[in-house]
C-alpha cells in the first residue's frame, strides 16, 4: 500500500461536532449528519486544516496508529458521502424552489388594531414598517372570503392547508374568525382537502365561549407572554397598566379546557427580560404551557429594549442548559417544552437546505384587513413590501424581486458559513429593520447562530445514538 492508492481529495463543506463524547459531521450541501469513526474524524480534521496531500495524510495518521487500508477505505467513504471532494468536483448546485411555488400557509391578519401597547411591538413601535393610514382597521367578511378563495387557488396540488390568524390582537375580530373557520372548512371539504387553523393572541380577550370554540375546532393557540409579572412588564395596556393579572386566569382556563392541540407560549426577550430559565419554569411548571419558544426582540440595536452582546451570551448559555434538559428527556422518550430545539431538530431531521430563511413570500403569504398581500405577518399593511392584492393576485414582479434579494446566492457573506442551510441569512423583517434591505444577511448575530446550531447538532447526534425512535416524529408526512 502506498499513498498513490489513496484517491486524491480536498475538503468538502462540513462542520465537525461532538455529542456525548462521539464524533459527528454535518455535511453542508446535503444537510446529512453522520457519526464518524476515529479515522474519519482524523482525516476530516486533517483535510480541514491543510491542503490535503495523500502522503502527508498517511504519515500523519500512521503516526497516531491507523493502518493504511483503513485510511484508504475511509477516504473513499468520505468522498462518497461528499465530506471530501475528488479534485475537479464542482460544488453541488443549489436547488431553487420552483417558480410559482404553491402556497402552503396563509396568514390572515384579521385586524391591525390591538388592545395592548407593548413597548417593543413591531407593528406600533419605532421599527414599524406598516403604513395603515387610510386602510381598514378590521377585515370584513367579503375580504376574508376572497382571501380564502385566493389561498385555495394558489395552493392547488396541496392536500393539507393551513390558515393562521394574526393581528393586531386577533381576538378583537373573533366573529370574523368563526366565519372564516366555517367557510374555509366547508370549502376544503368540497374539494377533498384537509385544513387546520392556528392563531396567535395576547390572551386578554379569551372567554369560556371562545376557548370552547377553539377546542372544538382544534385550533392551535400560541399565547404571546414574556413570563412572570415582573418580566411581562413591557406587555401593557395603553394606560400603562400591566396585562399579566388579566391574562393569567384566562390562560389557566385555556389550558384546562383546550386539550385538542398543544398550547404554546411565545416569549419576546428584551434588554431586561433575559432570565430564560426562570421564564421557562414559570410558563411550564407554574402555568402549564406544553410548548415555549423564545425570540430575541427584532429591533434596531439603539432601542432601549434591544438586547446587548453580553445579555445575548447569557441567553445562549441558558438555551444550552435547556437543550441539555431536552436531550435528557428525549433519550428517555419524554416530551420537553423548549420548542426552539424542537424546531431545529425537525429541520435537521428533514435535511433542510434553505434557499431562503423562511417561507415568507414563497410558501407563506399574509393578507391584511385591506386585502393587501404581504410576504408575512410582519409586513402586513406596508405599502413598500406589498406583494399585490387578493383582487388582482400576487404581483409576480414584486415577488420575484423579494425572493431574488432574499436568496442565499445573493448573500455573499453567507457563502462560506456552515450554518447557512438552516439560517440562510435570517429573518427578512429583521434585516429590513437593521439594514434597510430585506435581502441583507443578519450579520450581527452570526457567532450566536453558529454556536446555537452547533448545540442543536449535538442534541440531534446524541438522540440519534441513544434513542433514534424519538426523531421519527419529525418525519414530514
Ligand atoms: S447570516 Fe451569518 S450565521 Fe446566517 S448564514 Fe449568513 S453568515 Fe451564516
Ligand atoms: S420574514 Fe421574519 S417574521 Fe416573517 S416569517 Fe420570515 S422569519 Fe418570520
Amino acid at each position: 500500500m502506498s499513498a498513490a492508492t489513496i484517491a486524491p481529495f480536498r475538503a468538502g463543506e462540513f462542520h465537525l461536532f461532538t455529542a456525548r463524547g462521539r464524533d459527528f459531521v454535518y455535511l453542508v450541501p446535503s444537510g446529512g449528519i453522520f457519526e464518524l469513526t476515529p479515522a474519519a474524524r482524523q482525516i476530516l480534521d486533517f483535510a480541514q486544516r491543510t491542503d490535503a496531500d495523500s502522503e502527508d495524510l498517511i504519515a500523519h495518521l500512521a503516526n497516531v496508529g491507523f493502518a493504511e487500508l483503513e485510511i484508504e477505505e475511509t477516504v473513499t467513504d468520505l468522498i462518497d458521502a461528499g465530506a471530501l471532494l475528488a479534485p475537479g468536483t464542482a460544488p453541488e448546485p443549489r436547488i431553487d424552489p420552483p417558480k410559482n411555488f404553491p402556497l402552503q400557509t396563509l396568514v390572515l391578519n384579521l385586524t391591525n388594531q390591538c388592545n395592548l401597547s407593548c413597548k417593543y411591538c413591531y407593528e406600533y413601535g419605532d421599527d414599524k414598517v406598516a403604513t395603515p393610514e387610510g386602510k381598514p382597521k378590521f377585515m370584513d367578511t367579503e375580504t376574508s372570503r376572497a382571501a380564502i378563495d385566493f389561498y385555495f387557488a394558489e395552493s392547488q396540488g396541496t392536500k393539507a392547508l393551513h390558515v393562521t390568524f394574526f393581528g393586531g390582537e386577533t381576538l378583537m375580530n373573533f366573529p370574523l374568525l368563526k366565519e372564516v373557520v366555517d367557510y374555509a372548512t366547508n370549502k376544503a371539504k368540497s374539494e377533498g382537502r384537509f385544513i387546520d387553523f392556528s392563531l396567535t393572541t395576547n390572551a386578554t380577550l379569551l372567554t369560556p365561549a371562545i376557548i370552547d370554540f377553539l377546542a372544538a375546532n382544534r385550533i392551535g393557540v400560541t399565547v404571546s407572554i414574556d413570563g412572570p409579572p415582573e418580566m411581562n412588564a413591557l406587555r401593557v395596556y395603553q394606560n400603562g397598566r400591566g396585562s399579566y393579572d388579566i391574562i393569567a386566569p384566562k390562560i389557566k382556563l385555556l389550558l384546562e379546557k383546550h386539550k385538542t392541540r398543544p398550547i404554546a407560549a411565545r416569549v419576546t426577550l428584551t434588554a431586561d427580560v433575559t432570565d430564560v430559565l426562570k421564564i421557562f419554569r414559570h410558563l411550564t411548571q407554574d402555568m402549564g404551557f406544553q410548548e415555549v419558544g423564545f425570540a430575541p426582540v427584532t429591533t434596531s440595536e439603539n432601542r432601549l429594549y434591544a438586547i446587548g452582546g453580553s445579555k445575548m451570551d447569557s441567553v445562549l448559555e441558558q438555551f444550552k442548559l435547556l437543550a441539555q434538559e431536552y436531550l435528557d428527556a428525549a433519550v428517555e422518550g419524554r416530551h420537553h417544552a423548549f420548542s426552539n430545539v424542537t424546531d431545529t431538530l425537525s429541520e435537521l431531521y428533514n435535511g433542510v437546505n434553505k434557499s431562503h430563511p423562511c417561507g415568507a413570500g414563497l410558501g407563506l403569504a399574509a393578507v391584511g384587513p385591506s386585502g393587501d398581500i404581504s410576504p408575512c405577518h410582519r409586513f402586513v399593511d406596508s405599502d413598500t413590501h406589498s406583494l399585490g392584492h387578493i383582487s388582482t393576485g400576487i404581483d409576480r414582479a414584486k415577488q420575484d424581486d423579494f425572493l431574488h434579494r432574499g436568496h442565499i446566492n445573493q448573500k455573499y457573506d453567507c457563502h462560506t458559513c456552515w450554518a447557512r442551510p438552516l439560517c440562510a441569512g435570517g429573518c427578512h423583517h429583521e434585516a429590513y429593520v437593521r439594514y434597510g434591505d430585506t435581502g441583507h444577511p443578519n450579520l450581527h448575530y452570526c457567532d450566536w447562530i453558529r454556536d446555537w446550531t452547533d448545540t442543536c447538532l449535538s442534541v440531534f447526534g446524541a438522540i440519534s445514538t441513544h434513542n433514534p425512535v424519538f426523531l421519527e416524529k419529525f418525519e414530514k408526512r
